[in-house]
């Protein structure tokens, strides 16, 4: 059965990390908008010089910019066949109503943590311009600092810094949460605690999707 999964959690949730193990189990593709952008911004594609005038002010890049990219991205032919787990989109209705068109969803998480625990873990958070992020708490780079995967010097996303961290977690607050409602009333929603070990969450994630642990 291909499934089209989506991931929800505030920053720090570490949804990232859920969705890429969850694509393994599944042999679906692992898509992170975060991560599209990252890349534009890094290869300064034209989207990318835009994205980022947003993202430089904490600030999430606009409806239709996003909806087109991930509109091109999902209607690839590897994810028509293997399905998808989606993750850092849709921020709100308007984007979520564009999905709609898209796809049609199998399966939603939300991974649930406080937002003290987010900060927290936040303020922790290095990233590499590959895309790759560590945290110094529970994953850590083997040399601190540099990237394990490509060398690179580790830096603090601009996005991850404290008022960026606030206003990105109210905007979750006010405009994301409000979906849940939505996919619940469908039958598809599933929520997990995300205040447990990485392999406790994704056994939890398991359980509420009725698959095996690998
Ligand atoms: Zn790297």
């Amino acid at each position: 059965m291909i499934r089209n999964i989506l991931i929800f959690g505030a920053q720090g949730s570490g949804k990232g990390t859920q969705a890429e193990l969850l694509a393994q189990t599944c042999g679906s593709m692992n898509i992170s908008i975060g991560n599209i952008f990252r890349q534009e911004v890094y290869k300064k594609t034209p989207l990318g010089i835009e994205a980022k005038k947003f993202t430089d002010e904490g600030k999430l890049v606009p409806d239709d910019v996003v909806n087109e990219i991930v509109a091109s991205r999902l209607k690839q032919k590897d994810i028509q066949e293997h399905g998808v787990v989606l993750e850092g989109y849709p921020r709100n209705i308007v984007q979520a109503d564009a999905l709609e068109k898209i796809i049609s969803l199998t399966d939603v998480v939300v991974i649930d943590i406080s937002d003290d625990e987010a900060v927290n873990r936040i303020s922790k958070r290095l990233t590499c311009v590959c895309g790759k992020t560590y945290n110094t708490d529970y994953n850590a780079s083997h040399v601190a600092g540099i990237c394990d995967e490509c060398g690179a010097l580790l830096f603090i996303r601009d996005d991850d810094k404290p008022d960026a961290i606030k206003h990105r977690l109210e905007t979750y607050h006010k405009e994301t949460e409000p979906l849940f409602l939505m996919y619940e009333k469908k039958g598809i929603l599933h929520r997990v605690n995300g205040e447990q070990k990485i392999n406790e969450v994704y056994k939890a994630i398991l359980k509420a999707l009725n698959m095996e642990t690998p």
